[in-house]
């Protein structure tokens, strides 16, 4: 049997021919190329080949930073903020809407304004570890995941707002309490489905 190798994200696919889409990345068919196991005696002559000189080291700052940021994996170490907290988040408001504490709904808004803080940083790595380890492909899963990311961030900034204007928003109850914590749901499910899709990336279709 063949193997197709997804020159976006490195699934292999078995079969005769590539799969219609890739089920980590969403690439089309034209994105895979066959994997040719090589032989034994080409092995060796490529043993005789010398190497070739080593990159020269980065200079430009941008450059230095691309490099931090896929060596120590930022893109996968940041986002541990956006989707550890707006789960606690989304905790607090219940109890804040719920039981009308308003020391609660006080976490909730310091906590959403310190995961905003880091959203360049979540959206920056991302951007680069995409450019540079997916080859910037536009394919359906990474459309959906910057779509995710981009309503994210702007969900982050309504709630913000919304909650500066109106402190007692959620231990007055009522109906704009509720569409808040709904918003606060929402953002939950775009972290999840963005986060998700993350893993997948890394860690294949399984
Ligand atoms: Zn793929």
């Amino acid at each position: 049997m063949k193997k197709w190798e997804c020159t976006i994200c490195g699934y292999i696919h078995e079969g005769d021919t590539p799969p219609d889409e890739c089920p980590v990345c969403g690439a089309d068919s034209s994105a895979f190329v066959e994997v040719v196991e090589e032989a034994p005696e080409k092995t060796a002559s490529a043993e005789i080949v010398p190497e070739s000189a080593p990159d020269p080291p980065k200079t430009t700052l941008i450059a230095r930073a691309t490099d931090l940021i896929l060596k120590f994996h930022l893109h996968p170490i940041s986002v541990h903020t956006p989707n550890g907290v707006i789960p606690m988040i989304f905790i607090f408001l219940l109890i804040a809407g719920l039981l009308g504490a308003p020391s609660f709904g006080h976490a909730a808004f310091y906590s959403l304004i310190f995961v905003l803080l880091n959203m360049p940083f979540v959206l920056y790595t991302g951007y680069i570890t995409w450019q540079n380890k997916y080859k910037g492909a536009m394919t359906s899963v990474f459309k959906i995941k910057i779509g995710a990311s981009l309503v994210s961030t702007g969900l982050l900034c309504i709630l913000i707002i919304w909650r500066y204007s109106q402190p007692e928003i959620l231990e007055t109850g009522g109906l704009s309490a509720i569409l808040f914590t709904l918003l606060g749901l929402v953002l939950l499910g775009t972290v999840g489905i963005a986060g998700h899709l993350g893993g997948k990336l890394v860690f294949g279709k399984d």
